[in-house]
């Protein structure tokens, strides 16, 4: 590299990376440093070899001048997000085929030789909600998707939850909706929320593809039973300033009022905030990224990452001068 080149790449302006894992897609996208979406490809998540080669590619043909400054990876799981865990990066004990205990962000980092930042795809996605989207300006809330899979992201006190594992707020066991005899599709659970209310779920419910139901039918008030039972575990756990609903279930529209309602009436006023009292609407809501808050949020990830592994260099040199 000549000394031109050199100085634009010092000088070009940050790219990030960011993946959106998921058991059906990838997507794959960079990023400028204000975490607009600068391009946008997905395809379907085959095996692990074959998907992160692809994956890699990617990064490597778009890494262009100045290269990536980190990228970040919002992973379907159980995975393992601790950043002192020997397993960090790895995608541990999923049921699909093939991913079981593969290393994810380790990869990743070795072949683009890049910082990485990891967690799961809802906690990327809550966290791209807080940046950009519906949870802005707000330090404790909680990005609930319903799709092929339904899972939960949470920031308490700005921070992103992780603990012993990561919460699993798709799998939370609640009281049958009167009437529903759906025995549920969750493989390890059956009748977990997730068993109940998640696209296949739906599927298997109606026999075929539930976004054809009209809004009302049957199944779409056993729907707003579950999600709003869980919403109202999520509040009187969390304590959370918003909820968002993700995913492809929530593309039905009609569920928002009516899971408003429905967590009111079972709250039964206890309660006391004005948010859930008199403007469940600000409460409970979509995501301000539409389809977008996972990709974002593994963007944030990245930017995140590289502030990390900034500050660690610059204490390194720090401790070197002294
Ligand atoms: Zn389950």
């Amino acid at each position: 590299m000549d000394r031109t080149e050199s100085t634009w790449a010092r000088n070009a302006p940050a790219r990030y990376g960011g993946v959106e894992a998921g058991g059906t897609k990838f997507v794959c996208a960079i990023g400028d440093a204000s975490l607009t979406l600068l391009e946008r490809v997905e395809f379907p998540t085959g095996g692990p070899d074959e998907t992160l080669d692809r994956t890699i590619d990617f990064f490597r043909s778009r890494s262009g001048n100045g290269g990536l400054a980190a990228l970040g990876v919002g992973s379907f799981g159980p995975v393992d997000p601790r950043p002192d865990s020997p397993a960090w990066g790895y995608i541990t004990t999923t049921p699909k085929p093939g991913w079981r205990h593969t290393d994810f962000a380790g990869r990743l980092r070795r072949a683009l030789g890049v910082p990485v930042g990891f967690d799961t795809d809802t906690n990327a996605a809550a966290l791209g909600e807080g940046t950009l989207g519906a949870a802005q300006g707000l330090h404790t809330f909680v990005y609930l998707t319903i799709g092929t899979g339904v899972g939960g992201g949470a920031l308490v006190g700005g921070k992103r939850v992780h603990g012993l594992l990561h919460p699993e707020m798709g799998h939370m066991k609640l009281p049958r909706a009167e009437g529903d005899d759906f025995e549920g599709a969750c493989p390890f659970h059956g009748d977990c929320l997730e068993g109940m209310v998640s696209g296949p779920a739906l599927h298997a419910r109606a026999g075929g593809p539930p976004n054809r139901l009209p809004p009302d039918h049957e199944i779409w008030t056993h729907v707003t039973h579950y999600l709003a039972a869980a919403l109202v575990n999520i509040t009187c756990v969390l304590s959370p300033q918003r909820i968002i609903l993700g995913g492809g279930v929530m593309h039905q529209r009609h569920l928002f009022p009516r899971i408003r309602r429905r967590a009111q009436h079972l709250l039964a006023g206890y309660l006391q905030s004005p948010e859930i009292i008199a403007h469940p609407e600000t409460f409970i809501v979509p995501p301000g990224l539409g389809d977008n808050a996972g990709v974002v949020g593994s963007l944030a990830l990245a930017r995140l990452a590289a502030e990390q592994a900034a500050s660690r260099a610059q204490k390194h040199s720090a401790e070197r001068t002294i």
